[in-house]
């Protein structure tokens, strides 16, 4: 059998659509293409009935109730929404004034929370930003040490969108509960992979995208809890006052219809699909450590997702490295595609030196991705580093035992 290049393995920044969920959609372009709000026909009553079934299968998922699903474009939207909406819905003081209140993240964070903390700063917010160490790992003891009387909002990603690890989410849950503080998490590389209760979870905001579940571009959804608490959040858009207020505009209703038939497929699929999953990945892990030497896995050693990996290969250039598996489509720690040559920030934030971190490969698989596929990608790096090694004089010098590292380098 011959293999389709490029081989997609880039799962984590976005999934092709399911056929299963193409095909739900499809209805609600051409033919019940109502206004959900429409009280008065058909079409509206029937979009209607397709947004509450959506609403039951997402809820479903995460053992919510329907009512406490917002829809939102995304999980940047639904990040901006909870953040933005608890932190100044619970705000200590008024606009404008200092000592508004008091929020916990992290610095390896995704951008779509990072920066809505960073406005909350700007805007009088206490911002308290933990640091990880070489795992990458938020434990709630360090939650613990950062907890303040004021302290009324705590955002922890689920897993890390680059280095696959899984924070300890329901303890920092519990935590926040004891200290009266809102608990958010970004559970966007976390939902429909993993098993999720926001009950036994112990969360209050949770946000998640449609695209990275093999779900449609451009929906999402935000879980608000109605009970215990009745969490509140101030609107970030005015208007017809849908979702309970909290999200005004007309609903993507083929966009919802495909994000709710994306959860049930996963809820039905995710138990085997993991573990299969999670043996390409050990496999794919394993090859690489056993035929490349100066080579290390990012993120934590057990707790990770079971479908990404992020591989640093020392003695190679990043750039370099990415033309030599170009027939992978995965991404790289180099930020290449802004103007800056910065490496990631998330591998910064562990401690990787900045030449591991451009040299690095985040390869996340999916519901396609195949055996064949890995083994072809593996042949493919071991190929791609060796070569460039091959033309490396600093990789001879470490063959022959000199510390790079302690070479005075002369400046002519
Ligand atoms: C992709 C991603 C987002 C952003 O999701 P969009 O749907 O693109 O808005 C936020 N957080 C994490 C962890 C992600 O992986």
């Amino acid at each position: 059998m011959t293999l389709d290049l490029p081989i997609y393995m880039d799962n984590a920044s976005t999934t092709r659509t399911d056929p299963r969920v193409l095909e739900a959609m499809l209805p609600f372009f051409l033919d019940t293409y109502g206004n959900p709000s429409s009280r008065n026909h058909s079409f509206g009553w029937a979009a209607e009935d397709g947004v509450d079934r959506a609403r039951r299968q997402v809820a479903d998922l995460i053992g919510a109730g329907p009512k406490e699903i917002i829809w939102t474009s995304g999980a940047t939207e639904g990040n901006n929404l909870a953040i933005k909406g608890a932190a100044r819905m619970y705000a200590k003081a008024p606009a404008g004034e200092s000592g508004r209140g008091h929020i916990i993240t992290a610095i390896h964070e995704h951008k779509a929370v990072i920066d809505p903390c960073k406005r909350l700063e700007r805007e009088g917010f206490d911002v308290t930003w933990l640091e990880p160490g070489a795992d990458g790992l938020i434990t709630a003891d360090m939650v613990a040490g950062a907890m303040r009387d004021d302290t009324i909002l705590v955002s922890i990603m689920w897993a890390n969108n680059e280095i696959g690890t899984i924070n300890e989410v329901p303890e920092i849950g519990a935590l926040c509960h004891e200290h009266n503080a809102i608990f958010h998490t970004d559970g966007t590389q976390w939902v429909g992979k993993m098993p999720t209760n926001v009950d036994t979870d112990n969360i209050d905001l949770l946000s998640f995208s449609g695209h990275k579940l093999f779900g449609p571009n451009g929906v999402g959804a935000l879980y608000v809890r109605r009970r215990r608490p009745r969490v509140r959040l101030e609107a970030m858009l005015d208007g017809g006052g849908h979702e309970r207020g909290m999200r005004s505009g007309t609903l993507n209703v083929p966009g919802i219809v495909g994000m709710g038939m994306a959860c049930e497929i996963a809820g039905r699929e995710m138990e085997a699909e993991g573990e299969r999953l999670l043996k390409l990945r050990q496999h794919m892990e394993r090859s690489l450590v056993d035929a490349i030497d100066v080579v290390q896995v990012n993120g934590h050693a057990e707790k990770r997702l079971p479908h990404l990996t992020n591989i640093s290969f020392g003695f190679v250039e990043g750039e370099s490295l990415m033309m030599g598996v170009k027939d992978i489509a995965c991404s790289s720690g180099s930020a290449c595609t802004s103007a800056s040559l910065e490496p990631s920030y998330v591998l910064k934030a562990l401690g990787v030196g900045d030449d591991l971190a451009h040299s690095s490969l985040r390869m996340s698989f999916g519901r396609w991705t195949t055996a064949e596929e890995v083994d072809y990608a593996i042949e493919n790096i071991i190929t791609a580093v060796k070569h460039l090694r091959s033309m490396s004089p600093l990789y001879d010098l470490h063959n022959e035992g000199i510390d790079i590292s302690t070479i005075q380098w002369q400046a002519h």
